[in-house]
């Protein structure tokens, strides 16, 4: 039995919510291992909607254990909206904590994180600064990770150490809110009791994730690593500076949970048949300028609206130069391919095999992002695959000889095979060619 990380190959919103919901009933944990609540899963639980932001997806699947470990930056308030709405649907039991564990490490969101990042996107929208980020205090939480003044949810659980940490870290964000933000300073001791607060009630949630994990993989029991956003906007490999403040790519999944490499056996990269992107930043293969209506149309019938924020994702061909940037940045092994039945009915479909730039021929994806804003996209025009019934494809030999065409093109072009095929956002709208959770899988 292996484990596997699931990563977002292109810039977020590729479906891993789906898929990470199939592989939960592989797999006996599931942990997040970075990000915030800027995640966006959206599950129907006996007929009731359900927006999971933090808690991992697997949570609906009854009997296994979901963790929150250290590379995440944990909004307790927002943990604890989930575990409500959950218990209140039916879809989890009346002990939660007995399931969902958070790490001691993570750091916490503050509320002074949101408001420091709300008043900086504010700030920077009269300008050119804008990174269009949730405004989750995600960003803000991790700078104070890494400057050594964060709060970690251990200290929730201390009440000395958590004023002494609290006092230090507000007085620099005091003078910043007066006289740069010229905004509301914050008040210790009210947040310092609301702390205390959620820090009791969180008490039965925290553990030791890292060595909970151990004993799992001691014990042969498969573990599932759920990625968050995607690979282009890891903080250090993707399009940097219009980036998440985490690394969303495989190795994320190592020191986000203080795993070793062998603990990882597989790693899927998920990717739409086309690509979209959220917020600024560069796009090379978008065509809401050049192509509007076939941008408009694959929005409307791709329902690509954002599952945090509701913003509307920028819409484009799918870029191959990317994606083969993605199997090599992660490691890929396999490929869960997304949402191919956007494109019935279309003529012809497109896919970006190599960039231009200043007279020259890029097969790579250049590593300044002023250089990809300026690339122009060469495209390969591939045959359309008309339509197919999603829920009666059951194997790949069901769909359309031009569909497969396409897939066997991808996978050649990627080096890569395709382990999973989605023709639809329910469960049994989905062709497993490959279990990555058998010896047998995939690569290696
Ligand atoms: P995530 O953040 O990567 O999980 O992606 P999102 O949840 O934001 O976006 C995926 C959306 O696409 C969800 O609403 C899914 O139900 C839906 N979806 C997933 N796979 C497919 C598919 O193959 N076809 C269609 N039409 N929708 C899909």
């Amino acid at each position: 039995m292996k484990n596997v990380a699931v990563v977002g190959a292109q810039w977020g919103d590729e479906g891993k919510g789906k898929v990470v919901d199939l592989y939960s009933a592989r797999a006996d944990l599931i942990v997040r291992f970075q990000g915030g609540n800027n995640a966006g899963h959206t599950l129907v639980v006996n007929g009731k909607k359900t927006v999971l932001h933090l808690i991992p997806s697997g949570v609906l699947h009854p009997g296994k254990i979901c963790l929150i470990a250290n590379g995440v930056v944990f909004d307790p308030a927002v943990f604890f909206e989930e575990v409500d709405s959950l218990v209140a649907a039916g879809a989890v039991g009346p002990n939660p904590h007995q399931f969902i564990k958070v790490s001691e490490r993570a750091h916490v969101i503050l509320p002074y994180h949101c408001l420091m990042d709300r008043l900086r996107e504010e700030k920077a929208s009269k300008g050119a600064g804008k990174i269009g980020t949730t405004v989750r205090g995600i960003g803000p939480a991790y700078e104070d990770k890494v400057a050594r003044r964060g709060v970690q949810v251990i200290d929730l659980l201390r009440p000395e150490v958590l004023r002494r940490k609290l006092e230090h870290a507000i007085e620099e964000k005091n003078v910043l809110l007066r006289h740069y933000f010229e905004g509301p300073a914050i008040q210790l001791e009210p947040l310092y009791a609301e702390c205390l607060k959620l820090g009791q009630r969180l008490r039965p949630f925290v553990a030791d994730v890292r060595k909970l994990m151990v004993e799992a993989l001691k014990a042969g029991r498969p573990i599932l690593f759920e990625g968050a956003q995607g690979t282009l906007l890891d903080v250090d490999h993707g399009t940097y500076p219009f980036v998440t403040s985490s690394n969303t790519v495989s190795g994320g999944a190592l020191t986000g949970t203080g795993m070793g490499p062998s603990a990882i056996s597989q790693v899927i990269g998920i990717t739409k048949a086309y690509t979209t992107r959220v917020g600024t930043g560069p796009f090379p293969t978008e065509i809401e300028v050049t192509e509007k209506e076939t941008a408009e149309l694959i929005r409307k019938v791709g329902v690509e609206f954002g599952a945090t924020t509701g913003r509307l994702r920028r819409v484009g061909w799918l870029d191959l130069v990317a994606l083969k940037y993605a199997v090599e940045v992660n490691g890929l092994t396999g490929l869960a391919f997304m949402k191919a039945d956007v494109l019935q009915n279309f003529a012809t479909i497109k896919v970006c095999t190599s960039y231009q730039l200043d007279g020259r021929t890029l097969l790579d994806l250049p590593s300044c992002v002023e250089d990809l804003e300026r690339v122009s996209p060469h495209y390969e025009v591939l045959p359309g695959w008309g339509s197919f019934d999603p829920k009666k494809a059951k194997n790949l030999a069901d769909l359309p000889r031009t569909l497969q065409d396409y897939l066997q093109y991808v996978e050649k072009f990627l080096g890569v095979p395709i382990v999973l095929m989605s023709t639809g956002p329910g469960r049994e709208e989905t062709i497993q060619i490959k279990d990555p959770f058998s010896d047998s899988c995939c690569c290696n």
